[in-house]
């Protein structure tokens, strides 16, 4: 080989080497790059040449390259170092290298550097530790405790959520067993057996799958969360990733409703059965009533010339009957009110006409009282007449029987829009403000009154469920010790 072509291939060399080379003088200017150089730095070789290296370098790196620089010249050392350069087109390049110093025979001193360019390597290390900073932010982040944990079992992971759940510090648990740790003692034989058919075998029935379980916490409180694990085989170990999260008041709050349900089943079933007994003890009640009440009336009738006091006992006997066939009536009412078979049948009245008629043959039965009837608005309603006589019976009966000592109801009837409001005045015991609420509820009473005075609590129960049948409301108003008012009021017809 003759000395050109041994020139020539050095310069090849030189210039189509993978590695950047740069020889700048001892002030910072560039002597001579080589064309890798330029290529990676997309400069033209008389864009390069005699301008500060520094022109080039990226800021932040170029102190440390200054002082390496003079480090190799001072001491004629060579040292690994890393830079990063800007390129012409504002690319960034990481390159690391060697950098030392020579002396040219005219004794001015170089820096030569021999770099590699490991951008690539750099920008993948970069992306790795920006995604590991994410997962290290989701881990300590998370809402879900996370905990892992390797083939032995063995907790390598115990996320700031983990610590809250169970009250365990991550220092406290890392390194030791789950078992020893938040399984419940009934379930470690079944956790470690579980663990060892998967490494055996590959199965796993719990893997994959979100299930409800209890776990300890480290006051030894036994708690319910929800568990999903996963694994994952990292070269040649398994790992187990565990999410749970604490549902121990959820859990409360079902176990509540679950209670809550089976309570109202049962006062549902309490209810049918007693409202069953209600029907079946008035049907059995009403068969041997109306047997007495018909001997009663056959007794009357044909003992004509029987003394005086028997007729006036049978009569007794025949008031009391029928008192009993009216209480027995409305509890066979309420069990076809809970059965929703309360039906009404409706022919069109003159309202005063109807009431004219009804208060008339209640008074015949009201002995103490009179019954005022002066204000009276003629307006056709379509009722049922039997079960409005019900209504105004048991509240005429009520006046009275509420009013002892008294001896007036007023009854009147208006006529409001489209409605006709008849409204019954006593000047009775009245009913305390806080119980008028209550007083159309079933079987309800109030205290003081019932002390006094008998009744089942239904009548206006009844009262209310057939005027609400009309399409009408029914209403009270009252003062203590002063009388109750009672209304209701119903469609008039057009
Ligand atoms: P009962 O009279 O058989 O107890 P009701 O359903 O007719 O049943 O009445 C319910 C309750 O309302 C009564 O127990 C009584 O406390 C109260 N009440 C009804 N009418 C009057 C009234 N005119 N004055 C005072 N209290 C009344």
């Amino acid at each position: 080989m003759n000395e050109v072509n041994f020139e020539n291939h050095f310069k090849d060399l030189f210039h189509n080497t993978t590695d950047l080379i740069q020889f700048v003088k001892i002030d910072g200017n560039i002597e001579l790059v080589n064309d890798t150089w330029l290529s990676i730095l997309e400069y033209e070789l008389h864009e390069v040449i005699g301008r500060s290296i520094y022109d080039f370098i990226h800021p932040d790196y170029a102190g440390i390259h200054k002082e390496n620089s003079h480090t190799v010249i001072l001491t004629m050392q060579t040292l690994n170092v890393e830079t990063v350069f800007i390129s012409k087109y504002g690319k960034t390049v990481f390159v690391e290298g060697n950098l030392n110093a020579f002396a040219h025979s005219d004794k001015a001193v170089y820096t030569r550097a021999v770099f590699k360019d490991i951008t690539e390597r750099r920008l993948a290390e970069k992306k790795l530790a920006e995604s590991e900073r994410r997962l290290n932010i989701l881990f300590k982040r998370a809402p879900d405790a996370v905990v892992i944990i390797n083939e032995h079992q063995k907790i390598i992971e115990w996320n700031p959520k983990a610590e809250t759940i169970f009250g365990f510090t991550a220092g406290e648990v890392l390194g030791k067993l789950l078992s020893d740790t938040i399984i419940p003692v009934n379930y470690r034989e079944a956790h470690k057996n579980g663990m060892m058919h998967f490494l055996r075998t590959g199965e796993g029935p719990v893997l994959n799958k979100t299930i409800e379980i209890t776990a300890l916490h480290k006051t030894g409180r036994e708690f319910y969360i929800n568990l999903s694990i996963s694994s994952v085989k990292i070269e040649t170990e398994w790992l187990f990733i565990a999410f749970l999260s604490d549902i121990s008041e959820r859990k409360k709050t079902e176990e509540a409703l679950i209670r809550k349900e089976a309570e109202l089943i049962q006062a549902k079933s309490l209810e049918q059965q007693k409202n069953e007994f209600l029907s079946i003890a008035s049907h059995e009640l009403k068969t041997p009533l109306t047997t007495i009440k018909a001997y009663t009336q056959v007794a009357l009738a044909c003992c004509a010339d029987t003394p005086d006091k028997v007729t006036e006992y049978l009569k007794k006997v025949d008031e009391f009957s029928n008192k009993l066939n009216s209480l027995v009536t409305e509890l066979l009412d309420i069990s076809r009110i809970d059965a929703g078979k309360l039906k009404i049948t409706t022919k069109r009245i003159d309202m005063s006409v109807f009431l004219e008629d009804i208060l008339s043959s209640l008074q015949y039965i009201t002995s103490n009282h009179t019954i005022i009837f002066n204000e009276k608005a003629h307006a056709l309603v379509n009722i049922d007449q039997l079960r409005l006589e019900q209504v105004i019976s048991n509240i005429i009966d009520n006046a009275s029987k509420y009013s002892p000592g008294k001896n007036e109801i007023v009854v009147t009837s208006q006529i409001k829009n489209d409605q006709v409001i008849t409204s019954f005045k006593d000047f009775g015991i009245g009913i305390p403000e806080q119980n008028l609420p209550k007083i159309f509820n079933r079987f309800y009473r109030v205290n003081e009154a019932s002390m006094q005075f008998s009744g089942l609590g239904i009548g206006l129960f009844i009262s209310s469920e057939i005027v609400k049948q009309h399409g009408g409301e029914i209403w009270v108003e009252s003062e203590l010790n002063k009388g109750s008012t009672f209304y209701f009021s119903l469609p008039i017809v057009q």
